[in-house]
């Protein structure tokens, strides 16, 4: 392979680790340069919901680049952008009645922050205080870095960092300290909540109770706390439902949406807002104006491939897929439990995760990048966070591929559990 002067994400190219060259993906299957076909166990990040290269997705970008590729969002629109409004609305909870685009999940998560302060400085109040989740990962823009758990990896910008309240994990057994603390947060008049739902992804796919979510969300409302859910990673059935707040009877006052929401095609994400957040902007008052945009705001491209993914919604058996993968994961995640090595085997819907060698999930482990290593030889795109292994496939995953997927983590479990490197 030749010299590359590519710097890339969350890569310490000081390890030279080997950097493979894909060519295509389809399904839950890349195809690499050296003509290996690799398993994509991660759909890609977190992202590829119904596989790579959906055909109505891929199509409707093909015509939607040949009719209009893009336009400036501030003061004009386009149908794509309609369309994914409408379906949105259509499918996603009737209170969140806008819709703001943007371009990742980190921006949707500025943009709930930033509406959420808007909101409070409008109504004339000095409320900013931010509550947040141990462990929480919400980007890594240097707002959602604030919102997020602090370490490794953002030591270095810790003197930009905002402060916030942070409430300790709910983990099983554990969840009164943290709805105590956020009541008291809420006490002191926060501006707003922002957790993700049930499951913490970047954090090493932590499961909490969906009554505990529950409760957050009426401590919330009854001190007028806002509440904002970052469902990036858990919307678009990941989680077994739609939004994961609805297997807590949530809903919230604004939702973060990206990965999923083309998809996983091409980059978009919207941030939906009820109309009181909406309604402390709307003004003759020019002052009050929303005050965010980027160049690429609601792009006529991606719109047009999430418009797809929503017809895809309303015209396939989905939630089933879901269903069928769901049952699979579990079934198969509860037999890794009892292999020597693996620890806390746990899923919640599509998602599936353990840890190997040590019970404690650690994102600096030495074993993660020996994992890396190991099912990378074995044409597996996986890539643990630390010890902790999870499975995230395409929701079209073969039965023979999940298969291949497993066997590789039940064999790693008997190279590596004995190791505690921490
Ligand atoms: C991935 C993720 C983000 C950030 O999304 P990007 O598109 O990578 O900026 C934010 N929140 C959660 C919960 C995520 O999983």
């Amino acid at each position: 392979m030749t010299a590359s002067s590519i710097w890339h994400p969350f890569t310490q190219h000081g390890l030279g680790e080997p950097i493979p060259l894909v060519t295509g993906a389809k399904g839950a299957v890349l195809t690499t340069a050296d003509g290996r076909e690799v398993i994509d166990g991660i759909s890609s990040w977190w992202v590829t919901t119904h596989g790579h290269g959906h055909p109505r997705i891929v199509q409707a970008i093909a015509e939607q680049a040949q009719r209009l590729d893009q336009i400036i969002f501030a003061g004009w629109t386009h149908e794509p952008a309609e369309e994914v409004a409408r379906g949105l609305r259509e499918i996603m909870p009737p209170s969140l009645t806008r819709v703001f685009f943007s371009d990742s999940g980190s921006t949707s998560v500025e943009v709930a922050l930033k509406m959420a302060l808007g909101y409070w400085l409008n109504r004339d109040s000095t409320r900013h205080r931010i509550v947040v989740m141990e462990h929480s990962y919400h980007g890594d823009t240097i707002g959602a870095m604030s919102v997020g758990a602090r370490g490794a990896f953002n030591r270095a910008y810790e003197p930009l960092l905002f402060d916030v309240a942070t409430i300790p994990f709910p983990s099983a057994g554990n969840e009164q300290a943290p709805l105590d603390a956020l009541e008291a947060a809420c006490r002191q008049g926060a501006a707003a909540l922002i957790v993700e739902p049930l499951i913490l992804g970047a954090g090493g796919m932590l499961i909490y109770s969906a009554w505990v979510l529950a409760e957050m969300a009426r401590i919330c409302a009854q001190y007028d706390v806002l509440f904002i859910a970052d469902e990036v990673m858990t919307a678009w059935g990941r989680t077994g439902t739609l939004l994961a707040c609805e297997q807590a009877g949530v809903v919230p006052d604004i939702l973060c949406l990206s990965k999923g929401l083309t998809g996983g095609s091409v980059p978009l994400a919207v941030t939906m807002a009820s109309e009181a957040i909406w309604d402390a902007h709307f003004s003759r008052d020019r002052s009050r104006t929303f005050f965010h945009s980027s160049s690429y705001t609601a792009n006529p491209i991606a719109c047009a491939a999430a418009a797809a993914n929503l017809a895809i919604w309303r015209e396939e058996p989905v939630l089933e897929r879901v269903a069928r993968l769901a049952e699979e994961q579990r079934r198969r995640i509860d037999l890794l439990a009892s292999v020597p090595g693996v620890h806390n085997a746990r899923s919640l819907g599509t998602i599936a995760a353990c840890e190997i060698g040590d019970g404690e999930g650690a994102y600096l482990s030495d074993l993660g990048p020996r994992l890396l290593a190991y099912f990378r030889e074995r044409d597996l795109l996986l890539r643990p966070l630390g010890n902790t292994v999870y499975v995230m496939p395409p929701y079209c995953i073969e039965q023979a591929q999940l298969e291949r997927v497993y066997s590789a983590i039940d064999q790693a479990a008997a190279v590596f559990g004995g190791q505690n490197e921490v």
